[in-house]
């Protein structure tokens, strides 16, 4: 389960051409979750918080997205 900070990276790159595999983003989120230097990273920049979130959004269903969308909008009202 544990990667390397260049790993994480990788998965990242990967994730913007949508060839990270589900695990390999689960493994980038935990990644960030126990790595403080890349969860500094991405507070600082977004950017790859980003990428990981639209990769992320792409392989759940319509349904889930739209579930998803309705919990945001509950939580801005
Ligand atoms: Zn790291």
């Amino acid at each position: 389960m544990k990667i390397s900070c260049e790993q994480a990276a990788e998965i990242c790159n990967k994730s913007q051409y949508r060839e990270a595999s589900l695990m390999e983003i689960i493994k980038l989120k935990y990644h960030i979750f126990i790595c403080k230097t890349c969860k500094l990273f991405t507070t600082k920049n977004t950017k790859l918080t980003k990428l990981c979130n639209e990769s992320k959004l792409q392989i759940l269903s319509e349904e889930e997205k739209a579930k998803m969308k309705a919990e945001l909008e509950k939580s801005n009202n």
